[in-house]
């Protein structure tokens, strides 16, 4: 049986220790509990636990299960995007983790500002450098943010990286770090409408690493909700 209040609870150690590891405030780091291939009802039992922000990979899997949840709680798309459904998340969800090229930053800004609103967005890094990968290059990032940054309906609220996986989470260490070098390297040039306060990294298997290599949104979905069946 799961038992999702004490995942969570337990993670909320895990990312407290982290933090007292690395001379971190825990209040910096917000836990994402990622639903993707779970029903409403669980992401309503994460909630009545505490948990109030979940991510989502899959867009049409995400507009059959949004509605379902009552519980006020705030949605982050994390998963790779195809431009034309980028409609469907609009109102909706509060981040998009995962833009990685200019043509869905226009799309983006352009759903957000049928309402006047403005979208927040993490820019994906494929820090990995990996052919199969979505993620804008890092060689890249900086002329991809400020194109974007010009767009008057989008807000850039940092980075976001998946990187490599490793069983061992120290191998992920170098990849996490390469993400918050980049993050500074970005934030020293004080672009106009930029902020890199954000850092979209951690999974399951190394969110700690992250948290010590100073990750602000931590994505964990097994370890909260159990194992996934796989999707195809
Ligand atoms: C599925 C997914 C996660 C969560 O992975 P777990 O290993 O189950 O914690 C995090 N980020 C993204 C982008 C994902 O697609």
């Amino acid at each position: 049986m799961n038992n999702i209040a004490a995942n969570l609870a337990q993670i909320h150690d895990r990312i407290e220790t982290a933090c007292q590891r690395s001379g971190r405030n825990p209040e910096e780091v917000r836990l994402i509990a990622v639903s993707k291939v779970k029903p409403a009802e669980l992401v309503e039992e994460a909630f009545h636990a505490g948990q109030k922000l979940f991510g989502e990979s899959y867009v049409q899997e995400f507009r059959d299960k949004q509605p379902l949840v009552t519980a006020p709680v705030q949605w982050h798309f994390i998963g790779g995007l195809q431009t034309n459904k980028v409609k469907y998340l609009r109102n909706k969800v509060a981040m998009i983790h995962s833009v990685d090229r200019l043509s869905l930053a226009e799309e983006i800004n352009r759903q957000w500002g049928k309402n006047g609103e403005i979208g927040d967005v993490l820019l994906q890094v494929n820090v990995g450098d990996e052919a199969s990968k979505s993620g804008c290059a890092p060689d890249d990032l900086k002329n991809l943010i400020q194109t974007i940054a010009q767009l008057p309906h989008l807000r850039i609220c940092g980075l976001m990286c998946l990187p490599p996986h490793a069983d061992d989470p120290e191998q992920v260490r170098p990849f996490f770090k390469q993400l918050r070098e980049l993050s500074e390297q970005i934030d020293s040039l004080q672009l106009p409408g930029v902020s890199m306060a954000e850092l979209s990294m951690g999974m399951s298997g190394d969110f700690e690493v992250a948290v010590e290599e100073g990750a602000t949104l931590v994505r964990v979905g097994t370890a909260i909700f159990g194992a996934r069946i796989k999707k195809v």
